[in-house]
């Protein structure tokens, strides 16, 4: 049997620098707080909660002089200031991507436009944006939308895991509701290409392989998302969080196992179920698979 892993998989450049940060700062100066799951996985939570970062979910919980830690989904301006207010040491991880989706959102405001924002309301990332929104906006995944009088228009930005397609039919649908009734309609497109890189290379993998296996934590969403993907390909898929979950009887009559994993999902953990199909099967070949750009 042979195992071939997806070209693009597991940790995201986001994931990957917020938890280096972490690390580093727990080199230096443990302990310190995150303020929510430095990332939405299990492992890599447990690993920095041995090194000494405390997961906690209110700037009250952590002590006083303390550091904090904001995740990678960002946080909102009021966050911000409380950290400043309380005296507390800011570990800043905010992706890039996330950051400039906030700066975006500010800025039309700013020029005087009502944010409408497609994603989770309850996400984190969702929540982050939304504030630099100054009240200015709203969260939502239906085009139905009360537009405050006055405003300049409407501009349309996402969630930066949403699919870009599904933002773009959102966009148009909203476009066909309003258009007439506000001055202007702008659309940003604030998506992340990164988890769609990973469902594209698992649609790829999905072609060459009997069966799938999805590696990440069941409370990540993009993970679940990475999951449906494969599964609408129609190939056999399984969700697990680690190797132990491998059954052996899942190797039964497959010539190719295919493995991905959420953009959440730490190099070990991979490492980990790829030795794991190895040792049911006995060693075999392990190649890449195609390039996705
Ligand atoms: S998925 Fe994209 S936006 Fe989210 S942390 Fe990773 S790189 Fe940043």
């Amino acid at each position: 049997m042979e195992i071939v892993k997806a070209k693009v998989f597991g940790f995201c450049f986001g994931v990957r620098r917020a938890v280096e940060m972490i690390e580093t700062e727990l080199d230096n100066n443990a302990p310190l707080c995150t303020l929510g799951a430095i990332v939405h996985n299990t492992h890599v939570v447990e690993a920095l909660a041995s090194k000494g970062a405390k997961l906690v979910q209110s700037l009250d919980e952590v002590p006083p002089g303390g550091a904090v830690a904001i995740t990678a989904h960002g946080a909102g301006e009021e966050v911000y200031a409380d950290i400043r207010g309380r005296g507390l040491r800011l570990i800043d991880t905010t992706c890039s991507i996330v950051r400039r989706a906030q700066q975006t959102a500010a800025a039309l405001v700013n020029d005087g436009f009502f944010v409408v924002l497609y994603g989770e309301a309850e996400h984190p990332e969702v929540k982050g944006i939304l504030s630099w929104t100054r009240g200015q906006g709203v969260a939502t995944q239906t085009s139905k939308i009360d537009v405050p009088p006055g405003v300049k228009g409407i501009a349309v930005i996402a969630q930066t895991t949403k699919n870009p397609k599904l933002f773009a039919e959102f966009a148009q649908q909203i476009t066909k509701e309003q258009i007439g009734k506000v001055p202007e309609i702008r659309i940003i497109d604030t998506t992340c290409p990164e988890t769609g890189r990973r469902y594209q290379a698992a649609r790829e993998l999905a072609q060459q392989v009997d069966s799938l296996i999805v590696v990440g934590s069941r409370s990540s969403a993009n993970t679940r998302k990475l999951t449906e993907t494969c599964r609408e390909t129609g190939i056999p898929t399984y969700h697990i969080e680690s190797a132990a979950e491998i059954e052996e009887a899942w190797l039964a009559g497959v010539n190719r196992f295919g493995v991905t994993a959420g953009a959440s999902t730490p190099d070990d953990v991979i490492a980990e179920v790829v030795l794991r199909l190895r040792t049911y099967e006995g060693e075999r070949t392990t190649k890449e698979g195609t390039e996705i750009v």
